[in-house]
């Protein structure tokens, strides 16, 4: 499958709520590095895929898995192995 198909995938939007049952802050705000490629975007222009075993997000440029997310009953699992770092905006401390 062509994974640059716009009908295969979701834009990072869509971890909006599973992302947001773990942290506070609106984490489609924040930018990430990707370990790929190097390129810095926010999470919301992230590629989502939603049919895998739970959530995959993909970097636009390079196409490397930059976030997976997996929410069984009592726990949620968090890769971010393709990420070098995320910057999360927050409110003056
Ligand atoms: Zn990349």
């Amino acid at each position: 499958m062509d994974r640059q198909d716009t009908t295969d995938y979701e834009d990072g939007n869509a971890l909006a709520g599973p992302l947001g049952e773990l942290f506070t802050a609106d984490v489609t705000a924040a930018s990430g590095r990707c370990a790929g490629c190097g390129r810095t975007a926010v999470v919301a222009d992230l590629r989502v895929y939603a049919h895998a075993p739970g959530l995959v997000a993909r970097c636009p440029s390079c196409d490397t898995v930059i976030l997976r997310l997996v929410r069984a009953p009592d726990a949620a699992w968090l890769d971010l192995r393709g990420t070098v770092y995320m910057r999360v905006p927050l409110p003056p401390a």
